[in-house]
């Protein structure tokens, strides 16, 4: 899996390296920074999504299929 932090909305909470220390690092205000390019390795994927589900902003976004299948998808015109 590949995620992408958003430290524009990023609030400190500090989750995030509580879950997976070796992928966020904290600084001295709380505030994550995303340690490596972000791609993780699936035998990390549970503690990620841990740090994803419990970041109470959603600065954490999973990047890959479900959105580019999102994305691939025509949508439905609700007016024809
Ligand atoms: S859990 Fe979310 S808000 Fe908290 S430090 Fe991590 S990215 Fe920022």
């Amino acid at each position: 899996m590949r995620i992408r932090l958003d430290r524009t909305i990023c609030d400190g909470f500090g989750q995030c390296a509580k879950h997976a220390p070796e992928y966020f690092s904290l600084d001295d205000w709380g505030y994550a920074s995303l340690v490596g390019n972000g791609e993780i390795p699936e035998k990390d994927r549970d503690k990620l999504m841990r740090a994803l589900l419990d970041c109470p902003v959603h600065a954490i976004i999973e990047m890959g299929a479900r959105t580019d299948q999102t994305r691939d998808t025509p949508a439905q015109d609700a007016r024809s």
